[in-house]
């Protein structure tokens, strides 16, 4: 590809081709997390912001030239990306913020923002000529390759937790892949995944350890400031399990930057769970990321459950090097949170989206945001993917139905006690 410079090493920094390596450097065991490093010059004499204004292609191959693949090459007919960037006056208002934009990535074809990834995924293991792609995941990245591969005839072995959503489950039996629910932890599965690719060759989408998924993640970055007219917000906040999708945008910024598209870098806001604040304890505490152990994860938001964060190097920076700030939330912040962003803005968000939303709320709180900040929420993947987790939303915040009789009597009785509707 000649928009690529080479793999680099966020380690040691060695460079390789992309033919040279299969996933990782060599030099650190599974560490060794590769960036893709891009030709500026040649990418910007294929595309430009005029360029775009004309195209018609809604979905994250309008960006073709700035990812990591050929041209000509054949891409999965789901269309990924392109997602509604919403803005809303109401929460702006009850936070005292002057612009706030929610981008719902719950509306990509299998409702989690892991679609980006695995259809990048896709093409690069059909280059490879893969006969089975695999992944491990805490249930969304697996549904986004089970969709993206169904889309394909391309067959998928998944490792997922046996404690996963049955929804996130429910798709990946849907679309026929063949799934192991392992008697574990998200860590447990991703080691077995791993050992797997070894004994097999299966094609490895892994999340922080294929190089080329942070390159899908990061189109979110470019459509959020293509929506706002190349006016790039001032902060972005995003829940953070693997960090996978926070160091995307990270990338995908500093693209738009070296491209000069936008005059700034928005700062990156990293919302961890309580139960699952590897990174967060990381950041705050200046610990080693690359030697800190695995902790024990827990948290209702499952999406972003993981005990030893794979993408912890590309997440760290993405937050120091854009002067932003990690933000933990409780388990309770993240329900509450749920009901509050749907009935402000119509957005049904799982937990680990509505935590995004949960951290800016503590963000506020705390004063770590100005009110005239232009901020961005990213909810990462929608309600439907949980409803166990929605109806404990709910209940926190004592919202009920009403059982009734099929009988108007009974109805009326139910409406002369409502004080208003
Ligand atoms: C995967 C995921 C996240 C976290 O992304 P990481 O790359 O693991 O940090 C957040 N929300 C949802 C819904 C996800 O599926
Ligand atoms: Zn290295």
């Amino acid at each position: 590809m000649e928009n690529i410079i080479c793999l680099q090493c966020l380690i040691c920094g060695k460079q390789y081709r992309p033919a040279e390596v299969d996933y990782i450097c060599p030099e650190h065991g599974d560490e060794g997390i590769l960036d893709v490093q891009y030709d500026y010059d040649f990418i910007g004499r294929q595309i430009s912001k005029e360029a775009l204004l004309g195209s018609n292609d809604f979905s994250i191959w309008r960006y073709l030239p700035l990812l990591p693949i050929h041209p000509g090459a054949t891409i999965p007919p789901l269309s990924v990306g392109w997602t509604p960037l919403y803005p809303s006056r109401r929460l702006a208002r009850h936070l005292d913020l002057n612009a706030l934009w929610i981008k719902d990535d719950g509306r990509q074809p299998t409702a989690s923002f892991k679609d980006r990834a695995s259809a990048v995924a896709l093409v690069k293991a059909r280059e490879k000529g893969a006969e089975i792609i695999t992944t491990a995941s805490t249930g969304n990245a697996a549904a986004a390759l089970s969709g993206l591969c169904a889309s394909m005839q391309q067959a998928n072995v998944i490792f997922v937790p046996e404690t996963a959503p049955q929804a996130k489950i429910a798709q990946l039996l849907v679309f026929g892949s063949r799934v192991f629910l392992v008697k574990g932890t998200y860590n447990d599965a991703f080691e077995l995944c791993l050992k797997a690719t070894r004994t097999y060759g299966w094609y490895n989408r892994n999340t922080g350890f294929n190089p080329y998924m942070t390159e899908g993640k990061k189109t979110a970055a470019y459509e959020i400031c293509e929506q706002l007219g190349w006016k790039a917000p001032d902060r972005i906040f995003v829940s953070v399990g693997d960090g996978c999708i926070i160091g995307g945008l990270h990338k995908g910024l500093k693209d738009l930057f070296a491209l000069k598209w936008i005059d700034k870098m928005p700062k990156l806001m990293g919302v961890q769970a309580a139960g699952s604040n590897y990174i967060y304890a990381a950041w705050k505490n200046k610990e080693d990321i690359i030697t800190k152990p695995p902790i024990n994860a827990q948290t209702v938001a499952d999406s972003i459950s993981a005990g030893l964060p794979r993408d912890r190097i590309k997440a760290l920076a993405a937050v120091n090097e854009t002067g932003g700030a990690f933000i933990c939330v409780e388990d309770t912040d993240i329900l509450e949170a749920i009901p509050e962003l749907a009935r402000a803005t119509g957005v049904f968000a799982e937990p680990a989206g509505a935590a995004a939303y949960a951290g800016l709320v503590k963000a506020v709180d705390e004063q770590l945001v100005s009110g005239d900040d232009r901020i961005v929420v990213l909810n990462t993947g929608n309600g439907l993917k949980d409803i166990a987790g929605a109806m404990q939303a709910v209940a926190q915040v004592a919202t009920k139905p009403f059982y009734v009789e099929p009988d108007i009597k009974a109805l009326q009785q139910v409406v002369a006690g409502w004080d208003s509707l």
